[in-house]
């Protein structure tokens, strides 16, 4: 690896292992999802993937070199995250709001990936290839723009909700508990991580959750 060149070729390789990685993964992210304009989102996000592979082999023809030869360990660890998130077998609404968290750290990763690789085209004078280029990521920064909107206008705040409806369900049972492992409990809750501490309320989606579980696989 000596040139710009062989750079940009290297990194169009981890791309194009991402993007085939995400052709499988972004299915089960939209089966887990239980809100409809999430899952939606995730398989017209999908649709936009499989262009965006069309779009690299594209590139990989005019270079005349082969997409093969390497494995994108970035997003196989991200996409290991999700999966992760969904065994976890959070209550619905925590679930959409982790797994809108899982897909940004997967876009935000691509905007990087394709902001470096546009900027190369171009110093390479490879003017349509950094067309193309732009265009995919301009469709990873549409997308990351919609799951905020999403979270932000409803998903995050049914999250919070659901947690505030269990937390009275425990006190009239009279479950109270100090109001120091509460936060506690809410923080890791937020954060997708389950430490034990709600176990009990479990059985209110445990349907759902092992639905999910079971496709996730
Ligand atoms: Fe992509
Ligand atoms: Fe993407």
């Amino acid at each position: 690896m000596n040139t710009l060149r062989d750079l940009y070729i290297d990194e169009l390789k981890d791309l194009w292992s991402a993007e085939k990685q995400l052709i499988k993964a972004i299915p089960k992210m939209a089966k887990a999802a239980n809100d409809p304009e999430l899952s939606k989102a995730f398989t017209t996000h999908l649709r936009q993937t499989e262009q965006q592979v069309k779009r690299l082999e594209q590139i990989f023809e005019e270079l005349g070199e082969s997409p093969r030869g390497k494995k994108c360990v970035g997003m196989e660890g991200l996409i290991e995250e999700g999966s992760e998130l969904i065994k976890e077998r959070p209550d619905p609404e925590v679930l959409d709001a982790g797994l809108i968290m899982k897909a940004q750290h997967i876009e935000h990763y691509e905007i990087a990936g394709y902001g470096t690789v546009r900027t190369y085209a171009q110093l390479l004078g490879a003017d349509r290839q950094a067309q193309l280029l732009q265009q995919t990521l301009d469709e990873e920064g549409q997308t990351d723009k919609l799951l905020t909107q999403l979270a932000e206008s409803s998903i995050n705040i049914e999250a919070a909700t659901a947690e505030d409806d269990e937390e009275e369900e425990e006190t009239s049972r009279g479950a109270r508990s100090k109001r120091g492992e509460r936060e506690v409990s809410r923080r890791t809750t937020v954060e997708g991580g389950r430490g034990g501490a709600r176990g009990g309320s479990r059985g209110r989606s445990g349907g759902r959750a092992r639905e999910t579980e079971s496709t996730a696989r």
